[in-house]
């Protein structure tokens, strides 16, 4: 059976100004299912057909790059949509603890994402990331993804150009600080570390 490209957890509204409908409707709407028509198709007719998008993933890595970037893409942004909310919330007890002990407060891990994100060169994903109870910040480049990486992923922020070019143009400092300050969603985040493995796109 084909994967169907999920629904926003939110009105398409919801993330306004930090990131705008109309941007939704071109990301969503039309980049992630563009990902998920594309990854569908190579998969039709194939021993592929039926599997895990996981599955997908993991098979295709280091052996099929067409099908791989498609099948990373489709859950990379399925995840960064998660990774979003119109309102924050706060992280759990057990995340906080974390955040504290790897980074010192959540206002430096804030700020390191930022950091990061900025940093990293041309399209590609910052990830909030754990491994052996330890929080780390993570990069992935292009489509590359962490969802079969060893890595639970709490949280990831996308950095190509498409997430943000028409909200704030080549500004991605400003991208980011809506979204860092804003947007992340630490409920989500709380219930992956809670989990203890990464999460999965919905069958
Ligand atoms: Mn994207």
């Amino acid at each position: 059976m084909a994967f169907e490209l999920i629904d926003l957890p939110y009105d398409d509204s919801a993330l306004e100004p930090a990131v705008s409908a109309n941007t939704l409707s071109f990301h969503h709407g039309k980049h992630h299912q563009a990902y998920i028509d594309k990854m569908n198709a190579a998969i039709d007719g194939t021993d592929l057909a039926g599997k895990s998008m996981e599955d997908i993933v993991v098979a295709s890595r280091g052996s099929n790059q067409g099908l791989f970037n498609n099948a990373a893409q489709s859950w990379n942004h399925a995840f960064y949509w998660h990774s979003m909310a119109a309102e924050t919330g706060a992280p759990s007890a057990d995340l906080a603890a974390k955040i504290d002990e790897a980074f010192g407060s959540m206002d430096e891990l804030k700020q390191q994402l930022k950091d990061r994100g900025l940093g990293h060169f041309a399209s590609g994903w910052v990830w909030l990331a754990e491994k052996d109870g330890k929080l780390s910040i993570e990069e992935t480049h292009d489509g590359d993804t962490l969802a079969d990486s060893g890595f639970n992923p709490l949280l990831t922020i996308d950095v190509w150009e498409h997430a943000y070019y028409l909200d704030h143009q080549n500004k991605r400092p400003a991208y980011l600080d809506a979204v860092v300050e804003g947007k992340l969603n630490w409920a989500f985040a709380s219930e992956n570390l809670a989990r203890g493995s990464a999460w999965t796109y919905p069958a």
